[in-house]
């Protein structure tokens, strides 16, 4: 004898238990509270969702993943899909309409409702720990030998903003807490290591020279110790535009990483060193200590120019590079071993 089994619903015949119709009639789709809350730190936009706080380009990016977090959805529906409509536009209380579609058994189902968001504004984790100056590394930049100067400083902190700018999407914690000028040189205290780390990597790219990293521990956080890293960054010495005395050979340096490059001021021959081998190299001044003056006359292995201070007249032997003819105003530089003729800049 073969054993009919019905739906105790509606009487149809069925594998056991409700039948597929009844079944996704009384099927809970999805349980939602009465008001969805959307987090938003009002400093920076970002918004709460998932457990983490996430910059979106805009509110309607937010919703979803916020949404999608506090909606309770069957275990038993499969491919589920969430529509939204409309998406939020600004920081106010709306209702938004939501439509839920999923597969249950074999069938398609779905869910329509209206559900209030209410936008709560919270600091976010990034905005907290700016705010508390919270680091945990220090990009300590210095030159070797020499002050800083305004230049080198002025482009450390572009740098150090440029490279937050790119990072900050994919390490929260990628923040300038503080910038110190010291004396000597600028200390950048940065909220992630990898912050540090790359910033000390694009200072060095633009000016030369080396870093080293050093730990410190500094605490426990939730059992694990936590370290703050400072970063020794060490601009070369020698800059572009600094003017040395290299055994009787007065040399404009227009490189310096690891090896220095310049140009001899008498001859106009191309000098090239390792960085190493110019330590305590004499420096005798910077090519922006030049000063305008007249050249008077033009010979074949001389020129005659004004001493830019006392005009008086004065021979200088003819640099090969000069191309500035009698009458012109061409720059020199005076130093403790002689008056040298620049060469005109390009561009
Ligand atoms: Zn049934
Ligand atoms: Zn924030």
């Amino acid at each position: 004898m073969t054993s009919h089994l019905f739906c105790p619903k509606c009487g149809r015949a069925s594998e056991g238990g409700l039948c597929t119709q009844c079944l996704i009639k009384h099927f809970n789709l999805i349980e939602y509270p009465s008001i969805l809350e959307l987090e938003i730190c009002p400093t920076c936009e970002a918004c709460f969702a998932g457990g983490r706080w996430t910059k979106y380009q805009d509110y309607a990016d937010a919703v979803t993943p916020t949404i999608m977090s506090q909606l309770n959805i069957h275990p038993d529906a499969n491919d589920v899909r969430i529509a939204l409509k409309p998406p939020l536009s600004d920081g106010r209380t709306s209702k938004i309409h939501v439509r839920v579609d999923a597969v249950v058994q074999g069938m398609g189902v779905f869910k329509e409702f209206d559900v209030e968001v209410r936008i709560k504004k919270r600091a976010c984790d990034r905005c907290c720990r700016i705010a508390r100056g919270y680091y945990e590394g220090i990009v300590q930049v210095r030159a070797s030998g020499r002050i800083l100067t305004e230049m080198e400083r002025h482009a450390s902190e572009k740098i150090a903003h440029m490279v937050i700018k790119q990072i900050q999407d994919i390490s929260r914690n990628a923040f300038i807490s503080d910038i110190k000028h010291l004396k000597e040189g600028m200390d950048i205290y940065v909220g992630a290591i990898r912050a540090g780390r790359q910033i000390s990597k694009a200072i060095i790219d633009k000016f030369g020279g080396s870093f080293s990293e050093a730990s410190k521990l500094v605490g426990n956080r939730d059992g694990k110790n936590v370290y703050r890293i400072s970063f020794a960054v060490r601009i070369p010495k020698l800059m572009p535009g600094d003017i040395i005395s290299l055994k009787d050979r007065a040399i404009q340096i227009t490189g310096s990483r690891k090896k220095v490059t310049g140009m001899d001021l008498r001859t106009g021959a191309r000098f090239i060193s390792d960085a190493k081998s110019l330590k305590g190299v004499k420096l005798l001044c910077h090519e922006s200590d030049a000063e305008e003056t007249i050249l008077t006359m033009v010979q074949d292995d001389e020129i005659q120019i004004l001493d830019p201070d006392s005009y008086k007249p004065m021979i200088l032997p003819k640099p090969p590079f000069l191309k500035a003819e009698s009458g012109d105003e061409i720059l020199v530089v005076k130093t403790g071993e002689g008056v040298f003729v620049l060469p005109e800049k390009k561009g």
